[in-house]
């Protein structure tokens, strides 16, 4: 087993949220975001709720963000300390007008500001998680142009994932002592890192906030339920685990995840983190043509798929105007 300090993280793999409303769910970031939904199937742990997948073309690990949700528990939590507080996609410089514009024709209000030098918009989804769009001229990525809105100005994937603790220093110590990341800027109450494994560049950052006067976060629908970081592959996933073991961090067995192969831990401010492998991804069990059209469930819940299926409600193709419906 590799666990050399060279196995590294090379940056975001997907964020986790948790939705009241799976249709408005589709509704909103399939069809008014316009990011590809790339799998349909239910959680791993807990087949009675859906987990639905969004991305770019294939579900790059930086551009993945996932939703449960639980029939019965559509209450919303609150967004606070001890949580990831907002889903930040990368655009181009250009885009920013254009999406301006499409989301207040779905009734969504649109703050702008900059922060870091960079041009940001901020919103809230259906459900009051907050996002924001950040104009980035160095980003290579090329998100999905096959939606509803054009390739130009497609959301690329994550720009930074933003956590929010009562207390930084602990969780900034794990990040750069045991997870390798290098602190970029820092700003305030905010501090930005970059992932080890790769360029300081949208995608690779993560930014922490230390709040001690905010109500600490309460999980639930309209909340982010945990970050995932990407690796490779299993060697480094392995490493690191023995490496988070010996700093003193507790952290899960490896999880098969179908789609990926994740270990689970618990930063110091309360936030659960996930290591996830690149490999083998998303089209292990459907065409990439074809991702994200039926319902995946899961092999070691295959035998019960007819009561799965029957319990989950159905969802129609994405149309972001039952969302302007609702405004
Ligand atoms: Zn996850």
């Amino acid at each position: 087993m590799n666990t050399s300090a060279s196995a590294q993280i090379t940056g975001l793999h997907h964020i986790t949220a948790i939705a009241s409303d799976p249709q408005r769910n589709v509704d909103f970031y399939a069809g008014l975001l316009g990011l590809r939904m790339i799998k349909r199937t239910v959680n791993f742990d807990d087949p009675s709720a859906y987990h639905l997948y969004y991305g770019d073309e294939t579900g790059r690990p930086g551009a993945i963000i996932t939703f449960f949700y639980w029939p019965g528990h559509e209450a919303l939590g609150r967004v606070g300390p001890g949580q990831n507080t907002a889903i930040v996609f990368s655009a181009r410089p250009e885009a920013l007008g254009y999406w301006e514009t499409r989301l207040a024709s779905a009734g969504v209000a649109t703050v702008r500001r900059v922060r870091f030098d960079e041009d940001v918009l901020s919103f809230a989804d259906p459900d009051g998680i907050p996002l924001e769009i950040v104009a980035v001229a160095d980003d290579a990525r090329t998100g999905w142009g096959g939606g509803e809105v054009p390739a130009e100005h497609a959301l690329r994937g994550m720009h930074t994932a933003e956590l929010t603790v009562r207390v930084a220093t602990k969780t900034e110590r794990l990040l750069t002592e045991v997870m390798g990341y290098r602190l970029v800027k820092r700003d305030g109450a905010r501090a930005r890192f970059a992932a080890p494994g790769a360029e300081a560049r949208s995608g690779h950052f993560v930014d922490v906030i230390g709040d001690a006067e905010a109500r600490p976060g309460v999980g639930g629908a309209g909340t982010i339920h945990h970050i995932a970081w990407s690796v490779p592959d299993d060697e480094t996933e392995l490493a690191l685990q023995a490496r988070l073991a010996a700093a003193g961090h507790p952290v899960s067995d490896v999880r098969d995840r179908d789609y990926f192969h994740s270990i689970y831990y618990r930063e110091p401010g309360g936030i659960l983190f996930e290591i996830a492998t690149a490999k083998p991804g998303f089209a292990i069990d459907e065409p990439v043509e074809r991702l994200g059209e039926k319902l995946r469930v899961p092999k070691q819940f295959a035998a019960a798929r007819a009561i799965i299926e029957r319990r989950l409600p159905p969802l129609k193709a994405p149309d972001w105007h039952r969302i302007a419906v609702k405004a």
